[in-house]
């Protein structure tokens, strides 16, 4: 018999639910990540178990366990899930195949008769291990624990077939690769090349998900690396193929753009906001690309025309509004941060804090990963720079900043002025919190407020009659 994979935590939450299941005559086996993960010395949360139980026996043994809140899963549809105090536990009915029509998110499910059937429908060699907790033995029909023991990803049976079945396979190999740092076996790469263009019906959603899983994985850079090498960045997100494409940043800059991008991913905190405007930061450089007479390459206003292909692609894998504008602000900000020195003014510098809001450590982060992904030696002469601008943000504080506003209302305004609201009422507004920032105004200075917005206003309403526009 072969050593127990499993922790003693795991294997008494195994043995509990595999006994009810055995007395009721099923099977239940711990299945997928959580023994990928043990065996690698990787902590987990979800625990996965196979069982010959159909969907409705399952939540009827279930339920005298007094678990908390039993709820179908998601859209797959045969999987029970519960918590316990230390896993997410899902309970799935054996599978014998998923067919995933184009186009879209719900497969449709055959079950399956033998835990066999089941590993033989999952995806990779390392996630088609199960665990018989009755008996305490490792079922390994692909040879899982070898490639676990060497690193390898490598498709269960034959990999074409297995993709073209589920295209999602070829990013979710990406992606096992990027977490676990494994290569790809030969075959399973050579079919991952073939079929690339399988994965442009898949769902953006999908799509995002699995990109998003990358760009936070500790080997993100060999996701990124394998979408590339693989031609599968062009049949999931196209327009990221730019990023292959333009060659050098010109003489002063050895490194690809490609290259630069991946150390400046590698040098951003794992969150997906951040890791996604580093991906993006640079991605309209081949766009704005220009050569001077002196042979110096430039790229005028890529921050904002990058920020503006950032929201399309980002919206084009269905991301929410909210998270599209966090990226696209780091991407459109992130030469302002360059462009510091210890010559800005307080104001300016508010400025700047105010901009970026909560996204200001992150913006931070990218900016200094941005100058240390120019050395190939990932050396940067900007640290101090950027030491010196966090050292003034310090000192002028965020939250003093973030609460600094206009000392008089839109209420104030109209009621004094007696018009109707308009867009004049945030041209008052933006000046008086304009002054507050330069620190020539103080938010309780209504006195002097009100000076200055008669003087505002006055300059309105010229404004208004040379442009023979109504004061609205
Ligand atoms: P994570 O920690 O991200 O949840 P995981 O190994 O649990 O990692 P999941 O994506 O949750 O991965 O999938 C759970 C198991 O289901 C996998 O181990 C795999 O065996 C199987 N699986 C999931 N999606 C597919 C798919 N598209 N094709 C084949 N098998 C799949
Ligand atoms: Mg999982």
């Amino acid at each position: 018999m072969q050593e127990t994979p499993v922790t003693p935590v795991v294997q008494a939450a195994s043995q509990g639910l595999a006994r009810v299941f055995f007395a009721a005559g099923y099977e239940l086996f711990l299945v997928g990540g959580a023994i990928r993960d043990t065996l690698l010395g990787r902590d987990f949360r979800e625990l996965d178990f196979g069982t010959s139980a159909p969907p409705g026996e399952i939540l009827r043994l279930i339920e005298p366990l007094a678990v908390a809140g039993p709820h179908t899963v998601g859209e797959r549809f045969g999987t029970i899930g519960f918590r316990t105090e230390d896993f997410e536990v899902e309970v799935t009915t054996y599978r014998s195949e998923e067919v995933y029509r184009a186009g879209s998110r719900k497969p449709d499910v055959t079950f399956g008769k033998t835990i066999g059937d089941d590993l033989g429908r999952r995806d990779f060699t390392v996630n088609a291990i199960a665990w018989d907790p009755i008996r305490c033995e490792l079922i390994d029909p692909h040879g899982g624990v070898a490639d676990i023991r060497a690193g390898i990803i490598r498709a269960v049976g034959e990999p074409a077939t297995r993709f073209r079945e589920d295209p999602l396979r070829l990013l979710r190999a990406a992606r096992f690769a990027a977490r676990l740092g494994f290569a790809i076996d030969g075959m399973t790469w050579e079919a991952m090349r073939a079929e690339a263009p399988s994965l442009s019906w898949i769902t953006r959603e999908r799509v995002r998900d699995e990109y998003e899983r990358i760009l936070v994985a500790a080997y993100a850079l060999r996701g990124l690396t394998l979408l590339r090498d693989a031609g599968l960045l062009q049949y999931s997100v196209p327009r990221l193929g730019e990023l292959a494409r333009m060659r050098d940043h010109g003489p002063s800059h050895p490194l690809s753009l490609w290259d630069h991008v991946m150390r400046v991913i590698d040098g951003v905190p794992r969150r997906p906001a951040v890791r996604w405007a580093a991906l993006l930061h640079d991605i309209a450089k081949p766009k704005t690309r220009t050569t001077e007479a002196d042979g110096r390459v430039r790229f005028f206003h890529h921050e904002e025309a990058g920020a503006a292909m950032a929201r399309e692609i980002l919206l084009g894998l269905r991301y929410p509004q909210r998270f599209v504008d966090d990226v696209t602000l780091l991407v459109s900000t992130h030469m302002n941060l360059h462009a510091y020195t210890d010559e800005w003014s307080d104001g300016a510098v508010r400025r700047l804090m105010l901009r970026l809001g909560d996204h200001y450590d992150d913006a931070v982060s990218l900016a200094r990963a941005d100058a240390i992904g120019h050395s190939p030696f990932g050396h940067s002469y900007n640290a101090p720079k950027f030491d010196a601008l966090e050292e003034r943000v310090r000192l002028l504080d965020q939250n003093t900043v973030s609460a600094l506003r206009s000392p008089l209302s839109g209420d104030d305004l109209m009621q004094h002025f007696g018009r109707p609201p308009g867009p004049w009422i945030k041209r008052i507004k933006d000046a008086l919190l304009d002054k507050v920032v330069d620190g020539l105004l103080r938010v309780d200075d209504r006195g002097a407020a009100w000076r200055l917005a008669e003087d505002t206003y006055e300059r309105e309403l010229e404004r208004a009659e040379t442009q023979g526009v109504s004061h609205g």
